[in-house]
């Protein structure tokens, strides 16, 4: 009788493949790795997902599996459930969670190679592009295709190569890649048969007599570097590369005695991953209102899966939760340290690793996928982090026992994945994956996102509040000046009202730092013709190019198409070309000019991106005083701790606020409270300035008040209204094709199907602001369902839909997918 295994595939397309099981492989666990193939050519890494007895009905050839990859599963039974949930939920296919949750070096595929035939009928008639592409191959023998893409600078050549391989000029291979290989390390033994001073002496001597000085010196220094443990009895391995440096030989020299039986070498797995060593023996002391706090936290927890913890910033959150994971990970279950972007775990973790030294691991994608392999497989094994550090896709890593999810700055919509799917929120996933592992979850944060105050506020969460800071430090003075009348009077300098460049002048002179922030990188979002108004713009997008001064260049935000700035209009030939508008780079710079002899740092993507420490040099050089002046984009507004800062400047906050989405104000609100909140030192209160054209606007007022009640009840309101979270779920059903006119008739369909099924819930289909994203045109239909109604029953539905519109045949390569909670 044979098996069969249900197995998911890294592939967006269906459910579960089934496959026969090889006899040997009978034996194989539900959530252990397949070697399988897929398709004419293919071969994927799979997860075995449920095995059968009996084979499904109605499929013809069922291919077998080639080989399977463990012994024990590398996902658990509460991930698959985990799993199962998210794709549910967030209508996608368990493909796309199974490609996004395991690490590359995980999932071997095979790639597919291109090659000339032999011999085939030279005077066959190539295209331009296919013969560019035969040329490539002339030169170069095999190549993938992004190689050749590569070397002939050519785009989409697959319909190329497919014409070339029907007129037999190409063929193709397929090839497995590994893309993980552990470090390995090798060291040098003597070989047993010399485990006496007389047997080792006669070697010496014998190797003497054969003349070879090299071994001679590799035998001798090899005798010298080693130590012999007396308590086991053993003698020390040699590191192979210390042995032939030390004795100037080399590799070749060392295997030739290892063939003769005077050396072995044995290999030793290396970390990548360095311990942590703890310094602190136990959490520092907490306050008597950090002390209520954790009190009310447990008491909470008693009854409540989910607690709300609404602190002020600085009043010592942080603490709090190190004292839970002390208290869990002492009951010997793990917790989940969740942040929402890499640049806040620097500082975290140097905090934590003091408490928790090699208990703490950190998870996040500026490591290498190597890096990443070795801590799932740390945490399979029976010597795992007790706490992992990491931001969102660390829900996907294996827990054996969780007991505890800590969602810091819970309000954060850097939860939220966009793009690709999963379009998942970390922060509500962590609340089903702890209630699967039948752990608590406890949302951090100073400015509490509207859906989980409501859920606090109807008792569906417990809730904490904290409102004295740490060391009673006060809350900063909030200051607005009014940008519209001080440029009428032309007081301004630059982007500063006198007003800050003064405060500016007397922290510096104080020797107090300055945090300036402004959400837009570059150095000006559009730069325009002062002649005819002609702005340049993205050629596969509709948005305006962002201007780099430093780089000289113009860059698309959405897809990375750059230019260097034109030397004049093309349309009226004008040379007068200036730039519109306020980005880090230009704050930087005009900060510069004011203040010459001052060291400023600036974080923003652009100087973030290069690597893993370039956030962490940033930090530490302000933590360090070595700058005086960080300028930033919202990475600089959240949850950074730094204990000198006396003034914020929000320079725009106008910009925050014209965004048309129903979440513009919350988040206008969130990102001013929290970065006004780096401002303060201990026994003096922080001073913020609020540069705005709008110094009546409620949101504005609201943020000058510090008053979180009246932005929520004022929101809820609007909400309510207009049928927003968290009265509605909403989704978002986007659709996109390069074809503009195949777009607007498939999506109006989409829309009329959906309107059936679901009446007035549907709105649009409408452009949305950005109307073209890397050449394709998009449409969004909104769909608000009620909230306790099933997204599982509306996906059923969304699905059906979507699948009719793709049958019909002018639309089968229109691009549709849902944004289930859009963010
Ligand atoms: P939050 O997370 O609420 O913003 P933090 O935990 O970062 O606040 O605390 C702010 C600062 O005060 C930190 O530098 C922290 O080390 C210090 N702090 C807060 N509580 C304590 C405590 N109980 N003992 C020692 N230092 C504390
Ligand atoms: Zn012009
Ligand atoms: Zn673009």
């Amino acid at each position: 009788m044979s098996k069969f295994v249900d197995v998911i595939l890294p592939v967006p397309i269906g459910a579960c493949f089934t496959y026969i099981l090889r006899q040997e492989d009978e034996n194989v666990k539900i959530g252990c790795r397949v070697i399988i193939p897929f398709g004419k050519k293919k071969i994927y890494t799979g997860i075995v997902w449920r095995i059968k007895d009996t084979a499904p009905e109605g499929i013809a050839d069922i291919k077998e599996v080639y080989s399977v990859l463990d012994k024990q599963p590398i996902i658990n039974s509460k991930q698959r459930k985990f799993w199962e949930w998210m794709s549910s939920y967030y209508l996608c296919s368990l493909g796309d969670i199974f490609k996004a949750a395991i690490p590359s070096g995980m999932k071997i595929e095979s790639e597919t190679y291109v090659m000339l035939t032999p011999d085939f009928d030279e005077d066959i008639k190539l295209t331009n592009k296919e013969s560019i592409i035969y040329n490539s191959l002339k030169a170069n023998k095999e190549q993938t295709i992004a190689q050749i893409e590569k070397s002939t600078q050519e785009k989409n050549i697959l319909s190329s190569i497919k014409s070339l391989i029907e007129k037999g000029v190409v063929s193709i291979r397929e090839s497995l890649n590994n893309k993980y290989h552990s470090l390995k390390k090798a060291n040098i033994t003597l070989n047993q048969a010399y485990n006496t001073p007389a047997i080792i002496n006669e070697l010496i001597s014998q190797v003497q007599r054969g003349r070879s000085e090299n071994q001679y010196r590799a035998l001798t220094t090899y005798l010298n570097l080693i130590h012999y443990d007396e308590s086991s009895n053993e003698i020390s391995a040699v590191d192979k590369k210390e042995l032939t440096s030390q004795s100037s030989t080399s590799d070749a020299i060392i295997n030739s005695m290892v063939k003769k039986g005077i050396f072995n070498i044995v290999y030793e797995k290396l970390n990548r991953i360095k311990e942590f060593v703890s310094t602190q023996d136990a959490p520092n002391a907490l306050n008597e209102y950090q002390q209520e706090a954790l009190n009310s936290i447990n008491k909470n927890f008693d009854q409540k899966d989910v607690c709300l913890l609404n602190g002020v910033t600085s009043s010592g959150k942080t603490e709090i939760y190190i004292h839970l994971i002390h208290k869990t990970i002492e009951c010997k279950k793990q917790v989940l340290y969740l942040l929402p972007e890499i640049a806040l775990t620097t500082q975290i973790t140097n905090r934590l690793k003091k408490i928790f030294g090699k208990d703490l691991g950190v998870y996040h994608s500026k490591f290498s996928d190597a890096e990443r392999v070795e801590i799932w497989q740390k945490q399979l094994s029976d010597n795992a982090y007790k706490v992992i550090l990491g931001v969102r896709s660390s829900i996907f890593l294996p827990f054996q026992d969780l007991g505890l999810i800590i969602v810091d700055e819970e309000h954060e919509n850097s939860y939220k994945q966009y793009d690709p799917s999963p379009r998942y929120n970390a922060r509500d996933c962590a609340t089903v994956l702890a209630h699967i592992y039948n752990a608590k979850t406890l949302l951090g944060t100073a400015t509490p996102s509207i859906e989980s105050y409501y859920n606090a506020a109807n008792q569906k969460y417990g809730y904490v509040e904290l409102n004295t800071r740490y060391k009673e430090i006060q809350l900063p003075h909030i200051v607005p000046v009014d940008m519209k009348e001080l440029r009428h009077k032309k007081r301004n300098v630059g982007s500063f009202s006198p007003l800050l460049i003064e405060e500016i002048n007397n922290a510096l002179q104080r020797k107090e730092q300055i945090i300036l922030f402004q959400n837009r990188r570059g150095y000006a979002p559009i730069i325009e013709c002062k002649e005819c108004g002609w702005i340049p713009k993205c050629k596969n997008c509709d948005v305006s190019l962002t201007y780099h001064k430093k780089l000289n260049q113009l860059t698309c935000h959405y897809c990375g198409y750059t230019i260097t700035i034109p030397q004049e209009c093309p349309s009226c030939h004008n040379h007068d070309l200036r730039p519109h508008g306020l980005g880090t780079e230009k704050v930087e710079d005009e900060i510069s000019n004011l203040f010459p002899n001052i060291k400023v740092s600036r974080m923003d993507l652009d100087t973030t991106r290069t690597s893993k420490s370039a956030y962490e040099k940033i930090i530490s050089n302000f933590e360090n005083k070595k700058s005086d002046i960080l300028i930033g984009t919202q990475m600089v507004s959240k949850g950074l701790d730094f204990d000198n800062v006396s003034i914020v400047g929000i320079l725009d906050a106008d910009s925050l606020l014209n965004f048309p989405d129903f979440r513009a104000h919350e988040r206008a609100f969130q990102l001013m409270a929290q970065v006004s909140g780096r401002a303060g030192r201990k026994g003096k209160q922080g001073l913020v300035i609020l540069q705005t054209r709008t110094p009546d606007d409620p949101i504005i007022k609201h943020v000058i008040k510090n008053d979180y009640l009246a932005m929520y009840e004022s929101q809820l309101m609007e909400r309510q209204l207009f049928h927003y979270p968290p009265f509605f779920r909403i989704i978002y059903i986007y659709m996109k094709h390069h074809n503009e006119n195949v777009l607007e008739n498939a999506s109006n369909i989409m829309a009329e199907l959906t309107r059936y099924s679901f009446h007035n819930r549907v709105l649009g289909p409408d452009k949305p602001l950005i109307g073209r994203i890397q050449s394709l045109h998009i449409r969004r239909i909104v769909l608000k369902l009620e909230s306790h109604s099933s997204i599982k029953q509306a996906g059923n539905i969304l699905n059906q839909i979507k699948s009719q519109v793709l049958s019909d045949k002018r639309f089968s390569s229109v691009t549709i997918y849902f944004d289930v909670d859009p963010q």
